[in-house]
């Protein structure tokens, strides 16, 4: 069998992330209901998960507790419907416990939880798990490993002093096995981030810190994967890669929509969704959105 992550990337690479990508968007519009999600990031990083874990981590099923993994940490949490979506389709978790979403007696809940079978740390205070993600690449260049640790963040996350701070530790420690990914999606919560703290521009900030720095097209499977190839991007500095996604990629009636980011679906609406991923008629929504003021 060939190692994806070896393998060029060509048509039926592409063909094949596209297929996972929206099996991934359909079970995050499966937990958009019954007490619903943040639906908006989870889709507009669906397409980054889909391709770190089939052409990027060396991480499997089997050794997800192989000192020798490849680490992956959410930092921006409340999306992780997109990662418990790859996790099912890669192998990781078992489907059925998607529909425990939200059920007080399973760990499948608006944010990851290690008991969860391919999750290796909790997040959801942001800001937080850079610093984990630092200590652990830590680890490794002190153990002469050469695993890799990969960790997103959300670009509202950017605002988190912690953030910064990591950045400055992970230059000082020359951490080249560390990889941040920014979802540059442009909102956090329902407003534009740009209209709250603006962050352009955002390379130029990172590179500012001692980091190698580059941006890409989020939802480019190709592109994606030419700046993985390039790891370590410089020899004895961080990597970030900006991300630059749209907000509910893949559901034009959710897309960039400030209010549309946490969202709790009737299941006509979820079947209307449904056929709107698949690029059928468009959904009609009436269901009441969550306003932060
Ligand atoms: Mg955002």
């Amino acid at each position: 069998m060939k190692d994806p992550r070896t393998t060029p990337f060509g048509a039926a690479e592409e063909a094949d992330l596209r297929a996972l990508a929206l099996r991934v968007r359909e079970h995050i519009l499966g937990m958009a209901t019954n007490g619903g999600c943040f639906i908006g990031a989870s889709l507009s990083c669906a397409d980054i998960l889909a391709h770190l874990y089939s052409r990027v981590l060396r991480v499997s099923p089997a050794t997800v507790r192989d000192p020798g993994r490849d680490y992956f940490f959410l930092s921006k949490g409340h999306d992780v419907p997109a990662l418990y979506g790859t996790l099912v389709e890669l192998g990781f978790l078992e489907a059925r416990r998607l529909a425990n979403h939200l059920e007080t007696h399973d760990s499948i809940y608006w944010h990851p939880n290690r008991a969860v079978p391919g999750i290796e740390f909790h997040s959801g205070s942001l800001g937080h798990l850079l610093s984990v993600s630092i200590g652990v690449a830590l680890d490794i260049k002190l153990r002469g490993g050469d695993n890799r640790v990969f960790v997103i963040v959300g670009d509202g996350e950017l605002n988190e002093g912690s953030i910064w701070e990591g950045c400055l530790v992970a230059q000082a420690h020359k951490l080249d096995n560390l990889v941040l990914i920014v979802d540059r999606n442009e909102f956090q919560a329902n407003v534009a981030t740009e209209d709250l703290i603006p962050l352009e521009p955002i390379d130029a900030k990172f590179r500012a810190f001692g980091w190698s720095a580059m941006t890409v097209d989020g939802h480019n499977f190709a592109a994606l994967d030419r700046a993985y190839q390039k790891l370590p991007v410089e020899p004895g500095h961080p990597t970030a890669i900006i991300a630059r996604t749209v907000r509910g990629k893949g559901l034009p009636s959710i897309e960039r929509r400030a209010d549309r980011w946490f969202v709790d679906f009737t299941a006509a609406e979820i079947e209307a969704l449904k056929r709107e991923l698949h690029g059928e008629a468009s959904a009609e929504l009436t269901s009441e959105t969550l306003m932060v003021r």
